[in-house]
């Protein structure tokens, strides 16, 4: 997996404060182990401009520029489990965002695509990765709604902006056994949906918790209603 190599200082401080976040997160019911090294690995501070770095480890989501947010811990861990990601699988990101997210995922595989929307995030995203020597994934700057095409199928796509409804180009590029993870409903609340595909036109759909987040834009969301 991506060997880490922070361009500031990651302390020791820094680590005891993620070791312990790990273990408030095992505490609220991530139970999968690599997830939780995941979460101690990757130094969430380094996604952050340096002036909040003291916000970093708690559990909350918090403003990345250009409207949008870095989605707290718990949801990032909490998605990142529903997918069920085996190091041979190929990953979809749909809303890169900050990129700390994609470098959880590059901890659980090596083959991880990410799109993001806004040019200015796409930069800087891009940025934060190189610097922390997390190369390893394609990044792109479109519609995530529309998914990437050109590398699919996947084993997962995680979608992390709020949808109204399950976007069909990510179905479609969806490898048989593999799942969508996507929070689902209006502007306000989405429900965290994850879909299976388990034949070419059988769709297997589960429903768990209530979450908060920006609106995925786009043709196969908001962009559409
Ligand atoms: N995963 C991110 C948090 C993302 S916030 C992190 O770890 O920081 C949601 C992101 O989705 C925002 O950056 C927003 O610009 C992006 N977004 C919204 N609609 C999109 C679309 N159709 N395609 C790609 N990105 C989109």
């Amino acid at each position: 997996m991506n060997q880490l190599t922070p361009p500031l200082p990651d302390t020791y401080r820094h680590q005891g404060q993620r070791r312990a976040l790990a273990r408030e997160l095992r505490q609220r019911g991530i139970h999968d182990e690599r997830v939780l090294a995941a979460m101690a690995a990757v130094p969430r501070h380094l996604f952050f401009d340096p002036a909040f770095e003291n916000h970093a480890y708690q559990e909350k989501a918090f403003p990345i520029g250009e409207g949008q947010t870095i989605s707290q811990p718990y949801t990032v861990a909490y998605q990142s489990q529903l997918l069920k990601i085996q190091p041979s699988h190929r990953i979809l990101e749909i809303g890169t965002g900050s990129g700390y997210q994609c470098a959880v995922l590059l901890q659980l595989t090596d083959d991880v695509y990410s799109m993001e929307y806004n040019p200015v995030l796409f930069a800087r995203s891009r940025q934060h990765l190189a610097a922390l020597g997390a190369t390893r994934a394609e990044l792109h700057c479109g519609d995530g709604s529309l998914g990437w095409p050109a590398a699919a199928p996947y084993d997962g796509i995680l979608v992390t902006a709020g949808s109204p409804g399950l976007p069909p180009a990510l179905l479609r590029q969806l490898r048989i056994g593999g799942r969508l993870v996507i929070p689902v409903g209006d502007a306000s609340t989405q429900r965290m949906v994850r879909v299976t595909r388990e034949g070419p036109d059988a769709f297997v759909r589960e429903e768990f918790d209530t979450f908060r987040f920006v609106p995925l834009r786009g043709a196969g969301g908001w962009d559409n209603q």
